[in-house]
């Protein structure tokens, strides 16, 4: 006779940054029986914890910081200290530093392989039941959980089941549910570059034609060491991953100025299409979706993991009080109460984002002019800026009641 497959408080199929995050932050918390299937072992071809580096807001540290994860973190991790917005050819140009504002940081910009090494050796030491590498393969829907087949032929049951499986989902697949997609028509070219001079903690952004261009302080290489993420049309990216190096930084450099020095050096060059997808309903019968699973957006504002991370803290304040009672993860209440407080903040959010790609993407005169007087005027008024520092680094999540 087939046997029964075991029952989990929670399976979480995806264990890239959110679902670690996730897994690790309950457990902490919890006493939960959670399961986290995670296809792949980090190495530099890992969907989630690849070559990247991408910025942490000040109000995401601190997240980690309350979950006691940060320390797991913070070895990789590089304090951005100031940023540098600009448009090229034009006027435009404004500049934060977090001193100015009474902080030491607006956030930090964190590797990713280094930091999916760290939380794949976490989630082997505490104790979660981590089937890695291995994944879901089926997905069956019953009134009292969630089964998922694996490939190594095991079979899970999820009171609730977590989608943190990315932007190609395999649970939403499976289950058919809607997702709506934006297509830029743009790609990023992703690598590192290196300086003849320290970094000193600067972030800049600029908006070149070509697409918005970002520079990230990081820890390695002296300080001297940045991660690039370069948007641009689609149909330039194969053209840029083609240059030799010297060709490359000669078309970086002149695009990018020397505002931050010479650039020696880049690192191989990954591309990467920029498409904004977004579920309008991140929940299922006992499954909820978190991360990019649920959204993926456009690199330019630095804010996909961020909302992801406010996906999971508003789950984890959610499901804290009913898998301490022993309740069941996986209610209707739950599933409905977690899409009740995780509205406001994805709207509002995914269209900022959006205005922003289309605002400095675009070299309509009346648009250009727009946003270089934008950018002038906060120059100038110095007190415009604090709404949107605080908006940057902060956490609009609200409490639950
Ligand atoms: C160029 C670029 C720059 C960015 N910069 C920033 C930034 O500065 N700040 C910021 O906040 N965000 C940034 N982001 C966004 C950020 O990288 C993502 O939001 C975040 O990494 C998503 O994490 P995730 O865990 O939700 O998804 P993923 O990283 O995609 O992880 C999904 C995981 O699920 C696993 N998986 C998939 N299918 C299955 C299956 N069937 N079974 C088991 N496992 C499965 C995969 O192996 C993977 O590990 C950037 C993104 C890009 C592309």
């Amino acid at each position: 006779m087939k046997q029964d497959a075991e029952l989990w408080d929670l399976v979480i199929v995806g264990g890239g940054m959110t679902g670690a995050l996730l897994a690790l932050a309950l457990r902490s918390l919890t006493p939960a029986k959670i399961a986290l299937v995670e296809a792949q072992t980090v190495s530099s071809q890992h969907p989630g914890f690849d070559a990247r580096s991408i910025a942490l807001s000040r109000g995401s540290v601190e997240q980690l910081k309350r979950w006691h994860l940060w320390s797991n973190l913070a070895p990789n991790a590089t304090a951005i200290a100031d940023i540098h917005v600009s448009d090229r050819g034009h006027f435009g140009m404004t500049h934060l530093a977090a001193a100015q504002f009474g902080c030491d940081s607006f956030g930090h910009v964190l590797g990713l392989e280094d930091a999916g090494r760290q939380l794949q050796q976490a989630l082997i030491n505490a104790e979660i039941d981590f089937f890695c590498p291995d994944h879901v393969t089926a997905l069956i829907s019953h009134s009292d959980y969630q089964e998922v087949t694996l490939d190594s032929g095991r079979r899970l049951r999820g009171r609730l089941l977590v989608a943190a499986d990315g932007a190609q989902s395999f649970v939403r697949q499976s289950l058919k549910l809607e997702s709506e997609h934006i297509d830029f028509n743009q790609s990023a070219v992703i690598a590192n570059v290196i300086l003849d001079r320290p970094h000193a903690g600067r972030a800049f952004e600029r908006f070149t034609e070509h697409g918005p261009l970002a520079l990230l302080p990081m820890a390695q290489g002296d300080g001297k060491c940045m991660s690039l993420v370069w948007a641009m049309k689609a149909d330039e990216q194969a053209r840029y991953l083609a240059l030799s190096d010297g060709d490359f930084l000669h078309a970086l450099q002149g695009a990018f100025g020397y505002r931050a020095g010479k650039l020696t050096k880049v690192s191989q060059r990954h591309g990467y299409p920029l498409i904004m997808s977004v579920m309008p309903r991140p929940i299922y019968h006992r499954c909820v979706f978190v991360g990019n699973a649920a959204q993926t957006l456009h690199p330019i504002a630095g804010q996909g993991f961020n909302l992801g991370l406010r996906d999971i803290a508003t789950l984890v304040q959610v499901l804290t009080p009913v898998l301490n009672r022993g309740q069941d993860a996986g209610a209707s209440e739950v599933t409905h109460d977690y899409l009740a407080h995780r509205r406001q903040d994805r709207q509002a959010t995914l269209t900022a984002i959006e205005s922003l790609v289309r605002g400095f993407s675009n070299q309509a005169f009346p648009l250009v002019l727009g946003r270089n007087l934008g950018l002038r005027l906060l120059s100038w008024c110095p007190p415009l800026k604090r709404p949107i520092v605080s908006a940057a680094s902060g956490w609009p999540l609200r409490r639950l009641s």
